[in-house]
């Protein structure tokens, strides 16, 4: 009782930037394909006994690679991953997404700072002692061996559970991948979905304490992405594993978190709800990387209690101008976020009319994506499906106040979504 057997298996590849990636006791034999993308090597090693604890800590880490020049791949980022919670990691290629979760796996050294899975912290604990186990975008099978083969091998070689236990692991977890009738196949002869579910029931067969999962999607067509997403996160619920998921794509983070931590340039620039990232970015970067089309970004000057841009003036109400008083810090140059859905058409005679020019209108099946131009910037506007302005001429519009945002243009900061103190730190939480 209380007691788990921990496994680690660790990849190494050459990532599609052709940065070389750890590479840990090679003992497969990657396909052409495998190599080409990213395919891998593994090690599984039992490990003894722990207690099992997964929440994952990040203090103030920090990862320098010494190369010429030196690169800050990830600078000086905390957060904390709850037990059994789904936190995805998001940001832009080469913003510092992998190299945070190869720290965490231990494929990464640390260079600064602390990260702790459970009471432990593993700085320069080797990665099978980790008691973590991670899925690679290019799954990292074994093309020489069964389905089953691949899921059992770990088990087999690093443990002394006996073989029907072994089977029966390898049963419920091709169970609940949906795969128990492709077990006697090899790789080569499965779907990439197929593949990938393999993978994951890799991972599931060492219960471990956490999950690593770094872009394990990307290689799935469109349709199957989104049918993973629904599946991955069944399993986690059924699971309860902490899970600590890699992705660049922000839809993915939204549709699949509990919570997301956006980064760019190695820095943590928020980490909140689905609902917090959309509705109350902290800052520029987030409120445009978040939300497709992106939001909609028009450079403004205060002036009196009015909002001054090109080509419209916004009048801003009482209650919001008092809010924009407390934080504005006397400064008056801002940028003004507003969502494609929080702007309409106005309904006649209303306060703050603006006219938009319509471009274009891209029907999308339930809504129509307008195309607007208010004076030579671009402008989306979301309105229902059964609302079909006429093209090629003027309209008037209206922003829905309760959904402004205003950011400092020095910064990026949106004084609207954040306290007073948490101003002066706008990179890290
Ligand atoms: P992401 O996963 O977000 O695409 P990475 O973590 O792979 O980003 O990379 C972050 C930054 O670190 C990038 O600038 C990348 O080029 C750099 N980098 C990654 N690995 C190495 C390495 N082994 N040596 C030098 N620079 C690296």
């Amino acid at each position: 009782m209380g007691q788990y057997f921990l496994y680690l298996s660790a990849y190494c590849y050459v990532g599609t930037d052709s940065t070389l990636q750890v590479s840990r006791a090679p003992q497969s034999t990657p396909t052409a394909r495998d190599l080409h993308h990213c395919s891998v090597t593994t090690i599984i090693t039992p490990l003894g006994y722990y207690p099992c604890m997964s929440d994952v800590s990040i203090e103030n880490v920090r990862k320098v690679y010494d190369s010429d020049p030196e690169v800050v791949a990830v600078d000086d980022v905390s957060f904390e991953i709850a037990d059994g919670e789904f936190l995805t990691i998001v940001g832009p290629s080469g913003s510092g997404k992998s190299t945070l979760l190869r720290m965490i796996a231990g494929l990464e050294d640390i260079s600064g700072g602390t990260i702790r899975i459970g009471d432990r912290a593993v700085n320069g604990i080797q990665p099978q002692d980790r008691d973590v186990a991670m899925v690679f975008q290019n799954y990292a099978l074994y093309p020489h061996m069964t389905a089953r083969k691949n899921m059992s091998y770990g088990l087999q070689l690093t443990t002394d559970l006996p073989d029907s236990e072994i089977d029966d692991r390898v049963k419920e977890a091709a169970e609940m991948m949906g795969v128990e009738d492709q077990l006697d196949k090899r790789p080569g002869n499965l779907s990439g979905g197929q593949q990938q579910r393999i993978a994951t029931g890799r991972a599931i067969v060492r219960e471990p304490s956490v999950f690593l999962f770094d872009e394990p999607l990307s290689n799935l067509d469109a349709k199957l992405r989104l049918h993973m997403r629904t599946e991955l996160q069944q399993l986690q619920d059924k699971l309860g594993t902490t899970t600590i998921y890699v992705t660049h794509d922000q839809e993915e983070a939204m549709t699949m978190s509990d919570r997301i931590a956006v980064i760019d340039q190695g820095t943590l620039q928020q980490i909140g709800t689905p609902d917090e990232i959309y509705h109350q970015p902290k800052n520029l970067f987030v409120a445009d990387f978040v939300g497709s089309p992106p939001m909609n970004t028009f450079e403004v000057t205060l002036s009196d209690s009015t909002l001054v841009g090109s080509g419209f003036e916004y009048e801003l109400s009482e209650d919001l101008l008092s809010h924009v008083s407390q934080y504005a810090e006397g400064i008056n140059e801002f940028v003004l976020g507003i969502r494609p859905e929080n702007i309409r058409l106005a309904n006649g005679d209303e306060p703050n009319v603006i006219s938009a020019h319509l471009d274009v209108r891209e029907p999308v099946g339930s809504d129509n994506y307008l195309h607007m131009d208010i004076d030579g910037e671009e402008c989306w506007v979301r309105v229902p499906g059964g609302v079909t302005p006429e093209t090629n001429r003027e309209h008037e519009i209206v922003f829905d106040e309760e959904h402004i945002h205003l950011f400092r243009h020095s910064d990026g900061i949106n004084i609207l979504a954040q306290e007073k103190s948490r101003l002066e730190t706008p990179a890290n939480d």
